[in-house]
């Protein structure tokens, strides 16, 4: 199965995420993701086992262990790939707690010898992918109020014709 951890947006900063994206899809042309699967991917695991995925659960109860909710602040908007066939994302800030709860996702990850995408962590909710960014600035944005993440989760995503589907395998709360 193809699996990733992710923190899970509390439910006053999705809302707020889902009114951004909204409003982008009004002058962006793109495929959007629907608001029931943003997340802030924390590592990207790729295909694994079953046994590997209960290995990847242990690695995220050692992680998150004496861990408390993690600050999420929106910083702006970010692209990766180029301005025609763009992956667009809403970028947060690097919060200390955020980057030192990646980082010990990743390190029992790779104490379990499970492989990750290892791509430096640069925090961020994917808005839309293969979107054609306009010229201009992309002005009336509101962007949501600084809240705190409280749940991480294990996901499973199966990859369909019409974008991905994500189905919860374990969840830890912060
Ligand atoms: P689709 O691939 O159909 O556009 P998706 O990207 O939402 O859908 P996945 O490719 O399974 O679904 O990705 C799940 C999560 O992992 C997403 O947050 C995605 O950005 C991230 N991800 C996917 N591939 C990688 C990768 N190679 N490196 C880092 N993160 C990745
Ligand atoms: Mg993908």
């Amino acid at each position: 199965m193809r699996a990733f951890m992710a923190l899970e947006l509390p439910e006053a900063f999705a809302d707020e995420v889902a009114g951004i994206s909204r409003a982008l899809a009004a002058s962006v042309e793109g495929r959007f993701v629907s608001a029931e699967n943003h997340h802030l991917t924390l590592a990207f695991l790729g295909e694994v086992g079953e046994a590997e995925a209960r290995s990847a659960m242990a690695a995220l109860d050692e992680a998150c262990a004496g861990t408390g909710p993690v600050g999420l602040r929106a910083t702006g908007l970010g692209t990766f790939g180029r301005a025609r066939d763009a992956t667009l994302w809403l970028g947060i800030e690097k919060d200390p707690q955020l980057m030192a709860l990646a980082e010990r996702v990743r390190s029992e990850l790779s104490t379990r010898g499970l492989a990750y995408d290892e791509k430096d962590f640069l925090p961020h909710v994917t808005l839309a992918r293969r979107a054609r960014m306009p010229r201009g600035a992309l002005g009336g944005l509101a962007f949501p109020q600084p809240d705190e993440a409280t749940r991480v989760t294990l996901f499973r995503s199966i990859l369909g014709p019409d974008g991905a589907r994500y189905k919860p395998l374990y969840t830890v709360e912060l």
